[in-house]
């Protein structure tokens, strides 16, 4: 028995350990941004190298280098060149992606900045990122060839603002680090900005399943200054010049609040070893987006479902969740996803593969699809149809959830687990 003991202890010291030797086989403890630009119209993408730097902070995994969560429209590889193993991966999404299904992207071509990091490697690597086909199947957009002894990769010039620990709690390897930038600030409201920044912390932190794991979670808040205070409205003829260039009415949408300034945030950004990036844009008015493994952003000071707001946001972009919302009038964006194909997001389905989704939860004799009725409504997990913006075709876990609606008191079941696998995958050994 004791025997046994011991094997499986020390199996356990193998697993734990295996991580972090490959880990150190093949990276530093500094972090390799890659810029790039997806240029394209509504049906075609293409992606160019800007340039890569390094970075003096990795704040991501160190375990599960090689796996990913089969999350996002895109992913990179990086493949060592003599052995060519996968030595990390990781998915993301994109606000071109979100251009490319808007009017404008019939007749336009256009380009958005896009960053990705990860480790900073030892020896040369190939890198190469791929756009999503199907459920499981990806095409290469672009590869290239990095030497980490390159002159050429720019070393590291960060931006001179102030940077606190606000919450802090664990070493940044064993840690979700979110890094929250501040967004139309002026020098002069640097206090405002750490008050906001706790504030959003605590939306966080206070709301499941971030609550139950707080102890594996660390935010800081970044105090980049902006020339003008506030955000940017171009429906009102607003324009401000703010740290990240960010404003509502993107895509002509009033309340969607963006930045394009993909590269000036991950400067920014790049102050802090993370996992996350929050901005925080110093407004009162009602809004906001997060896309995955990209960025989230909300208004400071909107009294309109605050918290909830801030914690819907980094759903999408923390654990790549899929609005569960609707539009009551059919046709409204009832194209969004192709009924045919499974989407990736992990909190709606077509049914096309419906067993790699949440089917396993739902309670024996629960019909699918599930009715709305007073009964339903009151279940945990059923198969609810409406979601992703549209009212036929694609299924939501539940009646309601933070993902549909700002009245939900939390997740849904399926959504929370979504979100707990993802801290797990980034801070487990
Ligand atoms: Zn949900």
């Amino acid at each position: 028995m004791r025997k046994i003991f011991i094997s499986i202890f020390l199996f356990f010291i193998f697993i734990t350990t295996a991580g972090a030797q490959d880990f150190n086989n093949y990276f530093t403890d500094k972090a390799c941004r890659v810029d790039f630009l997806f240029c394209g119209n509504k049906n075609n993408t293409s992606a160019f190298l800007d340039k890569i730097k390094e970075e003096p902070y990795w704040g991501g995994r160190r375990s599960h280098l090689s796996s990913d969560l089969n999350l996002g429209e895109y992913r990179f590889r990086v493949t060592d060149s003599i052995s060519g193993n996968l030595i990390y991966t990781d998915g993301f999404s994109t606000l071109y992606f979100e251009w490319q299904t808007s009017d404008e992207a019939k007749h336009l071509q256009k380009s958005f900045e896009q960053s990705i990091q990860f480790p900073y490697p030892k020896k040369p690597v190939v890198v190469s990122i791929e756009k999503r086909r199907g459920f499981t199947t990806w095409e290469p957009l672009l590869q290239f060839n990095l030497n980490p002894s390159d002159k050429l990769i720019r070393r590291y010039n960060p931006p001179t603002v102030p940077v606190k620990e606000i919450y802090k709690t664990a070493l940044p390897e064993r840690a979700i680090d979110i890094a929250v930038i501040a967004e139309g600030y002026t020098a002069k409201e640097q206090k405002k900005f750490y008050k906001d920044a706790l504030k959003l912390a605590e939306s966080l932190l206070s709301h499941e399943p971030f609550k139950s794991y707080k102890s594996r979670i660390n935010v800081y808040a970044i105090a980049a200054v902006s020339e003008n205070s506030g955000i940017s409205m171009p429906h009102k003829d607003e324009w401000k010049n703010t740290a990240v260039g960010s404003h509502f009415y993107t895509f002509y949408e009033p309340r969607y609040l963006t930045s394009q300034n993909v590269f000036a945030i991950r400067d920014y950004a790049s102050l802090v070893p993370y996992d996350a990036i929050y901005i925080l844009a110093n407004t009162a008015t009602y809004g906001g987006g997060g896309i995955y493994n990209f960025y989230a952003l909300a208004s400071a000071d909107s009294n309109r479902a605050q918290k909830e707001v801030v914690v819907h946001e980094f759903g999408h972009s923390f654990a790549g969740l899929a609005d569960e919302y609707f539009y009551d009038k059919p046709d409204v964006l009832d194209d969004m996803y192709d009924t045919k194909e499974e989407p990736w997001e992990p909190n709606i389905t077509s049914l096309v593969h419906f067993e790699k989704k949440w089917k396993e939860l739902i309670p024996e004799g629960t019909p699918t699809p599930t009715p709305v009725n007073e009964d339903t409504k009151k279940i945990p997990v059923g198969v609810f149809e409406g979601a992703g913006y549209m009212t036929k075709g694609m299924y939501r876990p539940a009646y309601d959830c933070r993902m549909r609606t700002n009245n939900a008191p939390a997740f849904c079941p399926v959504c929370e687990k979504a979100v707990e696998k993802m801290i797990l995958f980034l801070t487990e050994e």
